[in-house]
């Protein structure tokens, strides 16, 4: 999978079950290149990128 934002491959797995959220959940990944933080979760069917943090520099 690549970065929705700017289509690099070095993701980072984040860690946020001690945050509350359910297993049942997409990891949330990180690009190390753009910082963008999001998460892939599915409804109805339908993938979906959810976004959780904007990229925070341009490439
Ligand atoms: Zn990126």
């Amino acid at each position: 999978m690549k970065c929705p934002n700017c289509g690099d491959r070095t993701l980072v797995d984040i860690d946020m079950h001690s945050g509350g959220f359910s297993s049942e959940e997409s990891p949330v990944k990180e690009c190390g290149a753009c910082g963008l933080v999001w998460r892939v979760k599915t409804e109805l069917g339908v993938t979906k990128i959810d976004i959780i943090k904007p990229a925070d520099k341009q490439k």
